[in-house]
Order: C-alpha cells, then sequence, then structure tokens
C-alpha cells in the first residue's frame, strides 16, 4: 500500500494509505521509493514521501517495498537512515554495489522480466552475485514481460520465465530455484511460516485490538479451536505475543474516521495482559477513540480490585462472556484453569457496573449452553444478554 514517487508532487493525503494499510492481505508499505530521471519530481519531496513510507512500515511492521530509478545508491543510503523493519528493492536493474549492500543488511532484491533480456549480462552478473536467500522474482506487471514473451503485457504467470533466468544463473534445475525462491517471498513479505498476526483488524466499521493470544479459560465453543483469524486476517499467536511497541504504535497510526468504536477483544483475553491493556486503552482515549472491552470477566482471578477498576473506568462499554448459569455449568462449558472462576466472574460484573461503563453480558448458543438459565442469570443482575451463534 503506497503512492509512486511520481506523484510525490501531489500525493493526496497519506492517512488514505494509513488506514488501507490495516485492511487484510496487507504485506507491505510501499511502492514507494527515489528516482532520478528527468523530469522526476523534486529529489526532496521524494525523500519526505519515502520518510513517511518508511515511518509507516516501522509501526506496523512490514516491510517497504522500494523503487529506483537511476538512485540505486541513494535508495540504500536513505534506507539505511529510515531503518525500516525490511526492504525490497523491486524491479532492480541497478549496478552490483547497492544491491550487495541491501543483501548485506538483509533485505531483499527483486529481479523482474528485465533480467532475461538479451542485453542484461551485467544485471545476471549481479544476481549471480548475490546470496541466493536474498533474491526475489516479480512480475512488475504490466510491465517488465520477460523473453520469450517481451513486449506482451505482463502478467503473474510469465514471472516463470524469470525464474527460469534466475535458475540458470543459479546453475541449478528449475525446481530447486524455485523452491529457493519461494521461501525468499514468504520470508520478504510474512507469509506461510514466517506470517505474523494482525494486531488490529477492523470489522462491520469498528477496530478490533488483538492484544494477545493468551486465556486462561478453554471454552468448548472458542472460534480458536477451529480458525486462525476471521475477515481475512490471520489472529491466532501462534505462542507468540505482539510487542507492547507493536500495540501502541498500530493504534497510533489508525485513522478514526469511518470506524465507529476500539473494541479490545481479539483471540485471546486482553485482560490477561493488564498493564498492557490500560496503557493501550488510555491512548486510544486520549487520541478521541470510543472503547469497549469484550472480556471473559476473569480479570480479579489474577489482579487486585484496585487495579482492574483503574482498566475497566477507561472504557465506554463492557461486554462479558457469561455463557454459564452456576459454577458447575461454567466449569463444565468455559473450563477455566483458574479456582473459583464463577465467583470471581460475578464480582467482576458487579465492580465493571459500579465502575460506570455500560455493562452487557454474552453468551453463546452452543451445545450444552441452557440459555432460559444463563437468562436467568442475567436478569437477576440487572443487565442485557446478548447470544451469538457458536463456532
Ligand atoms: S474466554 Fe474467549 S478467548 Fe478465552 S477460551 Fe473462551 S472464547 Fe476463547
Amino acid at each position: 500500500m503506497g503512492i509512486h514517487p511520481a506523484e510525490a508532487e501531489d500525493p493526496g493525503p497519506f492517512e488514505e494509505i494509513e488506514r488501507l494499510a490495516f485492511e487484510p492481505g496487507v504485506c507491505a508499505i510501499g511502492e514507494t521509493g527515489l528516482e532520478l530521471r528527468p523530469g522526476a519530481p523534486p529529489l526532496e519531496l521524494q525523500r519526505e514521501l519515502l520518510a513517511s513510507h518508511a515511518g509507516l512500515a516501522s509501526d506496523l511492521d512490514l516491510p517497504l517495498v522500494c523503487h529506483s530509478r537511476g538512485a540505486e545508491a541513494e535508495i540504500v543510503e536513505a534506507l539505511g537512515a529510515l531503518d525500516p523493519p525490511g526492504a525490497v528493492l523491486h524491479c532492480y536493474t541497478g549496478p552490483d554495489g547497492p544491491a550487495l549492500e541491501a543483501a548485506s543488511r538483509g533485505w531483499f532484491i527483486g529481479f523482474s522480466g528485465a533480467v532475461t533480456f538479451r542485453r542484461s549480462e551485467t544485471l545476471r552478473q549481479t544476481l549471480a552475485a548475490l546470496p541466493r536467500s536474498s533474491v526475489l522474482v516479480e512480475t512488475d506487471s504490466p510491465f517488465m514481460s520477460p523473453e520469450p514473451v517481451r513486449g506482451r503485457t505482463c502478467e503473474p504467470a510469465f514471472v516463470m520465465h524469470t525464474a527460469r533466468a534466475v535458475a540458470a544463473a543459479w546453475g541449478m534445475p528449475f525446481g530447486e530455484a524455485c523452491s529457493i525462491l519461494a521461501a525468499n517471498s514468504e520470508r520478504a513479505f510474512r507469509q506461510g511460516a514466517s506470517a505474523r498476526p494482525s494486531v488490529i483488524y477492523l470489522l462491520d466499521g469498528r477496530a478490533y485490538v488483538n492484544l494477545t493470544g493468551i486465556c486462561g479459560n478453554s471454552c468448548r465453543f472458542c472460534i480458536r479451536n477451529t480458525e486462525d483469524g476471521l475477515g481475512g486476517y490471520l489472529l491466532a499467536h501462534g505462542g507468540g505475543e505482539p510487542s507492547e511497541e507493536r500495540v501502541l504504535s498500530g493504534i497510533s497510526r489508525l485513522p478514526r474516521r469511518g470506524l465507529s468504536e476500539m473494541v479490545f477483544c481479539g483471540y485471546g483475553e486482553p485482560t490477561s495482559r493488564l498493564a498492557l491493556l490500560r496503557r493501550a486503552a488510555g491512548l486510544a482515549r486520549s487520541l478521541g477513540w470510543r472503547l469497549r472491552l469484550n472480556t471473559n470477566g476473569l480479570a480479579l482471578s489474577s489482579f487486585g480490585q484496585d487495579e482492574v477498576l483503574e482498566v475497566v473506568r477507561l472504557f465506554d462499554s463492557v461486554s462479558i462472556s457469561l455463557n454459564a448459569w452456576d459454577d458447575a455449568s461454567y466449569s463444565g462449558i468455559c473450563r477455566p484453569s483458574v479456582p473459583g472462576a464463577w465467583e470471581s466472574l460475578l464480582a467482576f460484573v458487579r465492580l465493571a457496573v459500579s465502575a460506570g461503563p455500560r455493562v452487557r453480558l454474552t453468551a453463546v448458543a452452543w451445545e450444552g449452553v441452557e440459555m432460559g438459565r444463563v437468562r436467568a442469570v442475567a436478569e437477576g443482575l440487572g443487565l442485557p444478554l446478548v447470544t451469538r451463534g457458536g463456532a
């Protein structure tokens, strides 16, 4: 997601790029970059636009895809100072020095159909001199169609011809080269085994914060049992937790326009990281967001009442998962890892009501959940119950 440097004189509002960067499937920021061709926008404006992209890439922890035209040394130098979390020198046609420097920094060099052209012997030598782990192939579609389809509108299928040129430069069978190139692409764009979950995702006009994969419960209906994510986003944390920096920088970056509220929810229990939840919700509040907490209501099992109260007060509304009607049913359905979970849940409900936010209870319509009895508990507490289908 980005604005080409050729548009640097009139790039439009960068906020559009910031907003779109949170859509599912966005795996890099760019293409951005520098070009020194005659008639190109002033270099200073291009550098400013490049820096905006690099800042966004850093805040969202995404690689930066960089265009360079006659400015390969300049782009590598600029990237050295901007220090993005990853970089791809896209459609590389420059000399070997900047490419080797980029590879030494762990960045990737993308070769398009240009590497197949008869007169591109020097470029093929550059390719051969690079560590194989740094090489990508790409289409640059609709341009740069490789031999033997040069001159036609480039399309993704043609990348196999570029991959053949790479295999020839490496002196290895085509299939072996493809395996290396595919693995490189997965690392460059964090796909497959290198994939990372989204920390912020957008659904139905709301922003959701996926703070943690930790949860003390093991509910029978939990979506984590069956799906890695939803809405096109990968959300399962796979054992790792997003850093505080990544959570806070994501919240800072997301424009509020068109989004009704920010919900702390995700693929785990947000109060499991109570200190981070407090900081993240405090930041979002200072940025003007309406805030909702979706919780299993077990924070008092792990944290003190004052600590929990301070966090709950940051929210405009709190949704608490009930799903049961007594201690035994809660143990059977939600399978908590802490003793006294049902009583702790009820204590949290009372605390949330006293703290001021709008409180509602939720229950999943799942085999074994006797909704009439759950509803009676909600009525006894004087709170609305929202039911939804199971995973
Ligand atoms: S409380 Fe929520 S995240 Fe935790 S196991 Fe139950 S459904 Fe899943």
